[in-house]
């Protein structure tokens, strides 16, 4: 705990949701607004937010419906994952100037109680890796390939949205376990060159170029183990096509139907579980958290030697946050999105 009385910011910037989307999310759906800032109240820490995370799973909280978190509330400021530097405590074990990574995001300044902080060691990563490669998706792409979709050396596996935070990750842990072949597809033939120049893959494709079906075929003529499945639709339909007897399926995210209106007609051929005994399973990395300890020390080591690297796509500015959250539901980034709130002078 700090006794020194600290001076606090003038203001305070937060996104609000301030209607509901229809479809695709547009501007007018969000509005930036002054929060106050007031000491931290005992038990909690003030941290000046440096990085804040703009996630696809956000736009399932723009819905009011139920989910496995609550959705966002009109009018009210919007949360999710962010790091940033203690500026107050009034919490015993932290001190201004510790780096934390806590639950609300998407503002300048943010009140946490100090059960719900992390300290993070940037001796490890810099600080926004804490939201992508060593964070959250990174944790996703870790226990969703080996502990969801039992991963065994020697499988192949496909991954698709394979050059954003979870899909980059996956394969390139399918290749350091020993995969026989990686295969990715990306909206962009630079994202595809990616994958392949870059993050190993064996194969790679563009979906937006040609059916799905065809390209992943030719990819992987031997039939596939497992597909890691970030988009539904069009893709899934292809992938249960191409896997093999006993393939397994990790059912991570269906980002193809988040913004549809209309439930969208693929896949039409889940009758191929029966027929090929295959296993699709969805997964929520909250469920994971007791991998985190393996997960942190392994891909540290990797990132330390050089065998994964990660991209980060990063927008500048607070005022740009709702920009960022678009252009990620549109493929504008590489790698995990992140919102930088760094001022230029560092
Ligand atoms: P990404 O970094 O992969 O960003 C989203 C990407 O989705 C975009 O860059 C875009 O890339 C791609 N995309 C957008 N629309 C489509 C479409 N219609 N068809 C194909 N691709 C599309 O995000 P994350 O890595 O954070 O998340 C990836 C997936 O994992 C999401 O579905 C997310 O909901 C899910 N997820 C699930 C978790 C869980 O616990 N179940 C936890 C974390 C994430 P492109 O240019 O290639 O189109």
């Amino acid at each position: 705990m700090s006794d020194a009385t600290p001076v606090l910011p003038a203001a305070n910037r937060a996104w609000h949701l301030v209607r509901r989307p229809e479809g695709w999310p547009v501007p007018e759906d969000f509005a930036l607004r002054e929060l106050p800032v007031t000491a931290p109240a005992e038990g909690a820490v003030l941290v000046r937010n440096r990085y804040f995370s703009v996630d696809p799973y956000m736009r399932g909280r723009m819905n009011d419906v139920k989910s496995y978190v609550p959705p966002f509330r009109l009018d009210q400021p919007m949360d999710g994952g962010a790091v940033g530097e203690v500026v107050a405590s009034a919490a015993d074990g932290f001190a201004p100037g510790d780096l934390v990574l806590h639950g609300l995001g998407w503002r300048e300044y943010a009140e946490v109680r100090a059960e719900h902080a992390a300290r993070v060691d940037t001796s490890l990563a810099p600080l926004p890796a804490y939201l992508g490669v060593l964070g959250m998706p990174g944790l996703t792409a870790y226990a969703g390939l080996l502990e969801v979709a039992s991963f065994q050396p020697g499988d192949a596996v496909f991954v698709s949205g394979a050059a954003g935070a979870v899909g980059g990750q996956v394969g390139q842990i399918a290749r350091l376990k020993g995969a026989s072949r990686v295969i990715g597809s990306a909206g962009s033939d630079e994202k595809v060159r990616l994958l392949t120049e870059e993050y190993g893959f064996d194969a790679a494709f563009n979906y937006k170029k040609a059916p799905v079906a065809e390209q992943l075929a030719a990819a992987a003529p031997d039939g596939i183990d497992i597909y890691f499945d970030n988009v539904g639709g069009e893709h899934l339909e292809a992938a249960l096509a191409s896997l093999k007897v006993h393939g397994r399926v990790t059912v991570c995210g269906m980002i193809a139907r988040y913004n549809v209106t209309e439930p969208p007609s693929a896949p039409r051929n889940l009758d191929l579980l029966i027929r090929k005994r295959l296993r699709m399973e969805g997964m929520l990395v909250a469920d994971h958290q007791a991998l985190q300890p393996r997960f942190v020390a392994e891909v540290s080591g990797w990132i330390r030697s050089g065998e994964l690297t990660y991209r980060e796509t990063v927008v500048e500015g607070v005022e740009h946050g709702v920009d960022a959250f678009l252009g990620l539901l549109r493929g504008e980034n590489t790698g995990k999105m992140i919102v930088s709130l760094e001022s230029p002078e560092g």
